[in-house]
């Protein structure tokens, strides 16, 4: 059966899973939720009323995510996951005849499933040390006018943080929406989140699965303009988010503090992690996220991929994508994940780790 024609020369999106000891190749929490929020959790879904459907609105959830950010609940949309919510933006705003703009390398869905509604993406190009390069913004923006245009800070996969000089200044250029993906926005010294309100075209993406340990329950929302939210919401299938997960998400929202401490061991840990690998040979790039984006200077990038995994140790092999020429990308663990993974460093490199 032929798919769509705009569909056949597009390829899925892999992220090869593999049994090992140590597991750092997807970003994802290196620890569990807090036992009480587990607790509290099972306790309330023993009480859903499962031959229900679940509140189409996700009230709740939504004022509680509004609370977190001092914004109204009208001004956040939740989905299956920040990709979900992601989707649901280019199913409104993009599609056929219409263009996405990117900067690349940048997170791969984004362009990804823009393509996936019909619409063309204008791929612009960073600088050579990933920056973002604000002629090369104007120029793709004059070239293709774009519906939306995405930024993603922390970038994925290279760690690095736009400022806010120069997110204004993109948004005093798009002429249409800017979204910035903060999937990785609390491992990040600011925020655009305060830049959002109802008269500028400006979208912040958020997701429960890093920081919050919940990668498993698929939750992510972003906050933006009511004008935009009440579009996303004729456009979302109806009762998107089950109960399950609206109570996973709710009861989160009152772990605030545990959260921020694993924030700041995750922190701390990668910056532990980047001095130990910058006295290493190989080219460490500066990361606000959960992950270091790095390339080993003495062996090609998939050897060394290999050469962790022989040591049970997984990490992201970007080293075949475009632009990331022998680059790899290591998800900061637990203390004891790091120490695992830079001791297999060093041994594949042929170096010693220094304290
Ligand atoms: N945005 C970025 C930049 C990501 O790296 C990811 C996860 N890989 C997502 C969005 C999607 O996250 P989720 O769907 O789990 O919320």
């Amino acid at each position: 059966m032929p798919v769509r024609d705009d569909l056949r020369a597009l390829e899925g999106y892999h992220s090869p899973q593999v049994t090992v000891d140590v597991r750092l190749n997807t970003n994802e929490s290196p620890v569990p939720p807090p036992a009480a929020w587990r607790d509290a959790f099972a306790a309330e879904l023993s009480r859903v009323q499962w031959h229900r459907y679940p509140d189409r609105a996700a009230t709740q959830l939504r004022e509680g995510i509004a609370a977190m950010h001092g914004v109204r609940p009208d001004q956040v949309f939740a989905a299956n996951g920040s990709n979900e919510v992601l989707q649901t933006l280019l199913l409104t705003y993009a599609g056929p005849g219409r263009t996405v703009a990117t900067f690349e390398p940048t997170y791969q869905l984004h362009g990804h499933i823009a393509r996936l509604t019909g619409a063309s993406v204008a791929e612009g190009e960073r600088a050579a040390d990933f920056s973002l390069d604000l002629d090369e913004v104007r120029r793709v923006i004059a070239q293709s006018s774009p519906i939306i245009t995405f930024l993603c800070s922390p970038n994925n996969p290279t760690g690095l943080v736009e400022s806010e000089a120069d997110i204004r200044a993109v948004l005093q250029q798009v002429p249409g929406l800017l979204v910035v993906d903060e999937a990785y926005g609390q491992f990040a010294p600011w925020s655009a989140l305060g830049l959002v309100d109802d008269d500028t075209p400006l979208v912040v993406t958020r997701t429960f699965s890093k920081t919050w340990s919940m990668a498993g329950s698929r939750l992510g929302y972003l906050v933006g303009p009511s004008w935009l939210v009440a579009e996303l919401d004729k456009v979302v299938l109806p009762y998107h988010l089950d109960a399950a997960k609206q109570i996973a998400g709710r009861l989160a929202l009152t772990f605030v503090d545990e959260m921020e401490e694993r924030v700041h061991l995750i922190v701390s840990e990668r910056e532990r992690l980047a001095a130990a690998m910058a006295a290493m040979p190989v080219h460490v790039f500066p990361s606000g996220a959960n992950f270091i984006l790095f390339r080993p200077q003495t062996m090609a990038g998939r050897a060394v991929w290999q050469a962790l995994l022989d040591r049970s140790v997984l990490i992201r092999d970007c080293s075949g994508w475009a632009r990331l020429d022998d680059c790899l990308r290591v998800t900061v663990g637990t203390p004891e994940e790091n120490d695992l993974f830079l001791a297999a460093l060093a041994a594949a490199l042929g170096t010693e780790v220094r304290p």
